[in-house]
């Protein structure tokens, strides 16, 4: 009997059924020659079905989502379609809370071959990870601010069961890198607590888990110091763990120095869930045209092997989360199959076919 493991699988809006489609082809191609399974649940949910149905985030998908072993997402929302109040279709805030996914994680890596902004020498290699707490801090307060005709407030939240489990949970994100020959066992605690007495206490508590792990190298960095190293010597992170505003800030940062968000993952981590999605929203001056690039989501998908692996003790699903991600790097570095955004003219589907192509190879 296989291990079969239940993905919940949003196609979203925009590009996103463009993208998940040869995504999950990758994973039913990898399940077929190893010794696990999956069982694929497609949700409904986004800006289009709500525009359809009056629902952005129906009941059966939520459970299913619950219920699931990863969620896979790609993107949701469409300019067109708004919320009665005006705000933005976005079902994965809704996810986020439900699920209590409070770490917002979002790689950096900069493939060698691809065109980013920096110019870097073989040997800097940049390969970081910025976890985000993502329930809290200055979202706290988000769509409910007290405004008056004078003044606008809003309120910082930091707590101490919030940042304690994600303290625990970046610690352990540190060591499991290292443990897999990418990282250097360095965590990085990103604050303002110069300035901000909520900061100094979110430093203090992250102090108090780091003295339970003489095995992690583990300091601290002002924000504004943060931003100007992402530019300056991005190579000397490891991993990095801050409140949810500055984590906003410095993952759309990191994505830049990935050279876009076409090839920007990311997972949204609670302890008992997660959801794995790119970076990028749904590209509609793009959806329907075949040209969308879907490594990001390839990528993302491969973190969710990891992650299930990890989960599972299932060396296989952690094997073929780290060839996937070898393959994406390998079809960037050839060079021959690369999408417009990349500089190519590769359609989604020639641009996974060679992913596919290459993992099978390895
Ligand atoms: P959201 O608010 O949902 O995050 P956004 O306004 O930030 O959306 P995106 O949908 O991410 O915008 O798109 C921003 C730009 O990047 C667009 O020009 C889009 O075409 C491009 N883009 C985003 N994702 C991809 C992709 N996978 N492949 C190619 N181009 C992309
Ligand atoms: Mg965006």
């Amino acid at each position: 009997m296989q291990n079969a493991y239940k993905i919940a699988v949003f196609e979203g809006d925009g590009i996103g059924p463009e993208i998940t489609a040869p995504t999950v082809e990758i994973l039913r191609a990898l399940s077929e020659r190893a010794a696990y399974d999956f069982d694929f649940i497609p949700c409904a949910a986004g800006a289009a079905h709500y525009a359809q149905f009056g629902e952005s985030l129906p009941e059966a998908s939520m459970t299913q989502a619950q219920s699931a072993d990863a969620i896979l997402l790609s993107a949701m929302g469409l300019p067109s379609v708004r919320y009665r109040d005006g705000t933005e279709i976005s079902p994965q805030i809704e996810l986020r809370k439900k699920l209590d996914l409070f770490a917002g994680v979002r790689p950096v890596r900069i493939f060698p071959g691809l065109n980013t902004p920096l110019k870097l020498t073989p040997d800097q290699e940049v390969d970081f990870v910025l976890i985000r707490e993502s329930t809290e801090g200055l979202f706290h307060t988000q769509g409910c601010g007290e405004v008056t005709q004078d003044e606008a407030r809003e309120t910082l939240l930091i707590t101490r069961e919030t940042s304690e489990k994600l303290f625990r949970f970046a610690f352990d994100l540190t060591k499991s890198r290292k443990a897999s020959g990418r990282g250097k066992g360095r965590l990085t605690c990103v604050d303002k607590a110069n300035v901000f007495r909520a900061f100094a206490f979110f430093r203090a508590l992250f102090d108090a888990e780091a003295a339970k792990h003489g095995d992690v190298q583990a300091d601290h960095a002002y924000v504004d110091a943060t931003a100007l190293w992402f530019v300056l010597k991005p190579w000397e992170f490891d991993v990095l763990v801050t409140e949810n505003m500055f984590g906003d800030i410095l993952s759309d940062l990191g994505a830049g120095l990935m050279g876009g968000l076409g090839v920007a993952p990311s997972a949204d981590m609670g302890l008992d869930h997660a959801v794995f999605q790119p970076c990028h929203g749904s590209a509609p001056d793009i959806a329907g045209r075949g040209v969308a690039n879907p490594m990001a989501m390839i990528l993302s998908a491969a973190m969710m092997l990891v992650w299930l692996g990890e989960r599972h003790d299932c060396a296989g699903l952690k094997r073929d989360g780290s060839q996937l991600q070898a393959a994406v790097e390998a079809v960037i570095g050839a060079g021959h199959h690369l999408t417009a955004d990349m500089g190519g003219v590769a359609s989604t589907a020639e641009a996974a076919r060679a992913v596919l192509d290459s993992v099978l190879k390895q």
